[in-house]
């Protein structure tokens, strides 16, 4: 998993360790997955590169982040692939939560 986002080491150790499953899907990250849809990827909670820190940066599956792109969260939110997959702001890992909160 390249990190060719200019994240701190420190963070990506803290996030790694902290974010086991998607943070949206929660789908289980694991060492035997191969398929993209299932693999860690590097999330910006905000579409800000400059934003490195923990509370900005987690892991989501790749179908997940292909899905969202550069869509706000809270427009994400309301999408089909959202519904579909019973996605919500309470369903969400608590790093998603703490950020919702904060723009509400
Ligand atoms: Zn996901």
């Amino acid at each position: 998993m390249a990190n060719r986002w200019g994240i701190p080491k420190e963070v990506e150790d803290i996030v790694r360790n902290s974010d086991r499953s998607c943070v949206y899907c929660r789908i289980q990250f694991t060492d035997s997955t191969k398929s993209f849809k299932s693999r860690p990827t590097w999330e910006h909670i905000i579409n800000d590169i400059r934003m490195n820190g923990p509370e900005n940066i987690s892991l989501c599956c790749g179908s997940c982040n292909a899905s969202k792109g550069s869509k706000l969260l809270e427009v994400w939110l309301i999408s089909k692939y959202c519904i579909a997959k019973k996605i919500t702001k309470n369903s969400v890992a608590s790093v998603v939560k703490d950020y919702l909160e904060k723009v509400n």
